[in-house]
């Protein structure tokens, strides 16, 4: 028996790795067929292009569309596996209507069920309005807007064939709208379809709870929704948040991610504490109340008002009111029905809008609410700006919202004052969920509270742990009488970005940058480095796939730091340099000739193009919100703020176009950039483009005279002199411009660390007794206190190298962790603490006041005596600390045009991709 079990594990195991190792040949096989296709590809079809290199690569796919395939099998309620398809059925089937409010029917008895459904559309009738019923022009809009390749309803009408022919699909259809929409009455199978199951993840298998569900409606139905829909949203613009994206036009998830983090640097600047508070609803789709939406027989008066601004007339309400009665799913292949009584059903084309116009009545309530007990953010005041003066500034900072994603943006002078403010308002605005049927989920990745580090983490902010030594806030919920753990975050992932406690743009940039270089990697050696490809189409995948991605989300970045656009700089050239090989670390190709080969702008100027796109977005459609706190926080910080990003573009585009060179010298050079968007909203990209047009012929100049001068490799820098380098290494030969250059040198070549790294091994300061919360602020600390550092060589010899990597282990760890990517790693650096005890004392400490008799040879064992050398060696380091002063030379690299004496190069030595 044993051994048979033995026997099975090993074939499992044999299976395991060879199935892994098939779909791996099957992979490459595919890729090389690809590339193979694409030498004689036409560079005219990129969709056709771009389609096929993502089946390639099925991690390049968006988030949302999971192609995972579960097993056909199912928990049941009480945790055993089903054990037919018919049990199967019938679970998935009780799963998705519990969560709609659903229950199940005899088909035959639907008609008696629907003749007493709600809501009642002819409510308030007769109902009559010209421009609810749909004209035949609207109808063929409609079906040209279709999209390709969908899957069918049960009716099995697709989008391709009402393509064929639009006027007699039009036509055929539109007597159909038109009786649905004077007798108040769609098609009962239009009011349902069949429910398929999308898993959420591939990690958790056969839970119901890890599954999604999806509505396969009739296409034709589908087309009607849609007509409606285009016909709520005009008034949509009247009801949604100023804060509120997805719905409509102009304002999308990066404006909220925007807003959230101007909100959080300009509470910094201002000198008060931040926080945010994200939120998730579960499965909001699926539990939108429909009373909130249209009237009922039942009505509750606090409804109607939301319901007067649903839909521009009472006959379109009604229409709504007709498709919300009666609906229905069945699971595929399943028999029984399930009449539905909540939910937007997810699939449809009116569900988002259903819902945003649902979500943003309770968002509402509970911002009055908020409002009533004192609890809504003070709008922070902004300078007078003579720019955007169109703009009001919106009565209070509302919720920042996509789909069902909402943020609260708090501020409070003090930690302890954030954290009860944020209690309260949590506790109202979770209430107010609970009052609508809505259930928020509390978890790290879904509703968290993200504290300002400058908070601190510390006993007077009230915070709790649980269990998992997770620090939190207790939260009470007084309608449902139940008591939820709200987790404090150090980092939190809004809206595709990650959002830090400190508000730096690091974890942020390494993120997208790991997640780009994710795309590139694997398609690196077989397709965008490959010689026997056209250039140009490699330009193409690698800009659509990798490139575009990358460079739209800064556009709503602010850095903060010049450190940060360094950086962003530098991943950009590194991402483009996914076009070339090299064979050596020393061989890696100079960022210039990267630009040019790949016919790519520079990195400055590919964020001032992306940056002025966002820009005319944002005069034409707001929202107001961001621009008032985008003035504010420029108000405060001129030079870091996102408006004052607009400056370094500014700057950035003068450098090669003359007549931005006089904008530049105007008092207030960004309020220019943005009345030239509003007189003339095509001249700033124009500009950025002829800037880009010239770099690239000052590319080909220094290409020209770089060829010249050096024939074959990667010419040689200039023989510095020895004044230019008066740093000296004294056990070898090289010599250094800048000591911090020298003490790096010191430690790659020959071993020998920053005195402070020997004499710090925690994170508490052993002579001032102040906690740093990690080794490296320590150090920070150590190196600069002349006092600390000379009391700690008296106290202990210094670490051995193995002891200091020893010491260091955990933040080099983690410090990779977020290098590639992982931002779940990120700690916020809290302010230094003093922390209690006796300092331990010194020899001369130990032995001062003693006579001569009460030294003791035991006492003299248990003090320390420093080496001199050791002392000599401390205070030669302090005494020949230079004072640099900010540096000048390397933070304008871009900023200087590539001129024929080669610079010095930003490449980053070691990449990924050298072999
Ligand atoms: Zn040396
Ligand atoms: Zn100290």
């Amino acid at each position: 028996m044993d051994a048979s079990i033995a026997r099975a594990l090993d074939c499992f195991t044999w299976l395991t790795s060879s199935v892994r190792s098939l779909v791996k040949q099957d992979r490459v096989a595919y890729l090389q067929g690809l590339a193979s296709r694409v030498t004689l590809a036409d560079v005219q079809r990129p969709k056709d292009l771009y389609a096929a290199v993502r089946r390639a690569f099925p991690g390049a796919r968006a988030a949302r569309r999971a192609n995972f395939q579960a097993l056909p099998a199912v928990l049941l309620a009480d945790g055993t596996t089903a054990l037919d398809p018919a049990t199967r059925v019938l679970r998935w089937a009780e799963y998705f209507g519990e969560q709609e409010a659903g229950e199940a029917i005899e088909l035959a008895d639907y008609p008696q069920h629907f003749s007493s459904a709600q809501p009642d559309p002819s409510l308030g009738g007769p109902h009559f309005e010209i421009a609810a019923l749909p004209t035949l022009q609207s109808v063929e809009q409609q079906i040209l807007a279709l999209p390709a390749r969908k899957a069918v309803g049960p009716d099995g009408i697709a989008a391709e064939l009402l393509h064929v022919s639009v006027v007699h699909s039009a036509a055929a259809l539109y007597p159909v709208y038109l009786k649905t929409a004077l007798g108040l009455r769609e098609p009962a199978a239009w009011r349902g379809g069949n429910l398929i199951c999308l898993a959420k993840r591939a990690s958790s298998l056969m839970s119901c709870s890890a599954f999604r569900s999806i509505l396969l409606e009739s296409v034709p139905g589908k087309l009607w929704h849609r007509i409606l829909r285009s016909q709520l949203t005009a008034s949509f613009a009247g009801v949604c948040l100023d804060l509120q994206a997805g719905q409509l036009p102009g304002i999308g998830t990066d404006s909220v991610a925007l807003a959230v983090r101007s909100y959080q640097q300009l509470t910094k600047r201002r000198g008060r504490r931040c926080g945010l508070v994200f939120y998730d609803v579960r499965a909001a789709f699926y539990m939108l109340l429909r009373q909130t939406l249209v009237p009922t027989t039942e009505q509750d008066a606090t409804l109607l008002g939301l319901l007067d601004r649903l839909a521009p007339s009472a006959h379109t309400t009604a229409l709504i009111s007709d498709l919300l009665r009666g609906t229905w799913f069945r699971m595929d292949g399943a028999a029984a029905l399930i009449l539905t009584h909540r939910g937007g059903r997810p699939g449809d084309p009116l569900a988002d809008i259903l819902f945003a116009f649902s979500f943003s009545a309770y968002l509402r309530a509970a911002e009055q609410a908020l409002a009533s007990k004192g609890l809504s953010p003070p709008v922070p005041c902004a300078r007078d700006t003579p720019f955007w003066q169109e703009w009001e500034p919106p009565q209070h900072i509302q919720f920042g919202a996509w789909a069902d994603d909402f943020v609260n943006l708090r501020d409070a002078l003090t930690g302890p004052g954030l954290c009860a403010d944020i209690q309260a308002s949590t506790g109202l605005i979770t209430a107010h969920a609970s009052a609508v049927g809505m259930t928020l989920t509390f978890a790290v990745d879904k509703t968290a509270a993200l504290i300002s580090s400058d908070c601190g983490r510390g006993a007077d902010l009230g915070l709790r742990s649980d269990d998992t030594g997770q620090l939190g806030l207790d939260i009470h919920d007084p309608v449902m009488q139940a008591w939820h753990f709200l987790p404090v975050v150090d980092s939190y992932k809004h809206l595709g970005g990650i959002v830090t406690a400190n508000g730096t743009a690091g974890t942020d940039l390494s993120f997208r940058f790991s997640k780009a270089q994710g795309a590139l990697r694997p398609l690196y050696r077989r397709l965008f480095s490959a010689p026997d490809i056209p250039q140009k189409v490699r330009k193409l995948l690698l800009q659509a796939l990798v490139i575009s991605r990358f460079v739209f989300t800064a556009a709503s970045q602010i850095f903060g730091a010049e450190i940060y656009k360094r950086q962003w700089c530098r991943m950009y050239v590194v991402l483009w340099r996914g076009l070339l090989r090299w064979s050596s670390a020393e061989a890696t190709p100079h960022s210039y000739e990267v630009l040019r080969f790949a016919a790519a702008t520079n990195p400055l100027l590919a964020l001032a193009h992306m940056r002025a796109v966002f820009l005319r977005r944002l005069t034409r459609h707001g929202p107001a919100t961001l621009i008032h706190l985008l003035k504010a926080h420029w108000a405060v910080d001129p030079v870091r703020s996102w408006l004052g990003h607009l400056h370094d573009d500014l700057r950035a585009v003068a450098v090669y176009v003359a007549p931005v060179q006089a904008l530049l010298s105007a008092p207030c050079p960004v309020a220019a950039i943005l009345e030239s968007v509003v007189t003339d909203e095509h001249w700033w990209p124009r500009q950025i483009k002829l800037a880009s047009s010239r770099f690239a012929d000052r590319l080909e100049v220094w290409a020209g005279q770089r060829g010249r001068t050096m024939p074959s490799g990667i010419a040689p820098a200039p023989e510095p002199t020895e004044e230019d380098r008066p740093f000296a290494c004294q056990w070898c030969t090289a010599r250094f411009r800048l000591r911090k250059h020298l003490a790096a040198h010191a430690a790659k070549s020959h071993g020998i660390l920053c005195p402070a790294r020997h004499f710090t091994p925690t994170s508490t300061c052993q002579a001032c007794l102040r906690m740093y919360h990690s080794v490296e602020r320590a150090c920070y600390h150590t190196k600069r206190s002349r006092e600390c550092l000379l009391r700690l060589a008296h106290l202990m010899p210094p670490m051995t190298l193995a002891q200091i990597r020893l010491a260091d282990a955990e933040e080099v760890q983690r410090r990779k962790k977020l290098k590639k990517g992982q931002w779940q790693a990120f700690e916020a650096t809290t302010p230094a603490q003093p922390t209690f005890g006796p300092r331990r004392p010194t020899r001369a400490e130990m032995l001062l006041g003693l006579d001569e008799e009460d030294v003791t040879l035991d006492l003299l064992a248990r003090t320390f005596r420093p080496k001199p050398s050791v002392l000599a060696w401390l205070n030669e380091y302090f005494d020949e600390a230079s004072r640099e002063g900010p540096r000048t030379s390397t933070a304008g690299y871009w900023l200087q045009p590539p001129s024929g004496a080669p610079s010095v190069s930003v490449s980053i030595v070691v990449s990924p991709f050298c072999e």
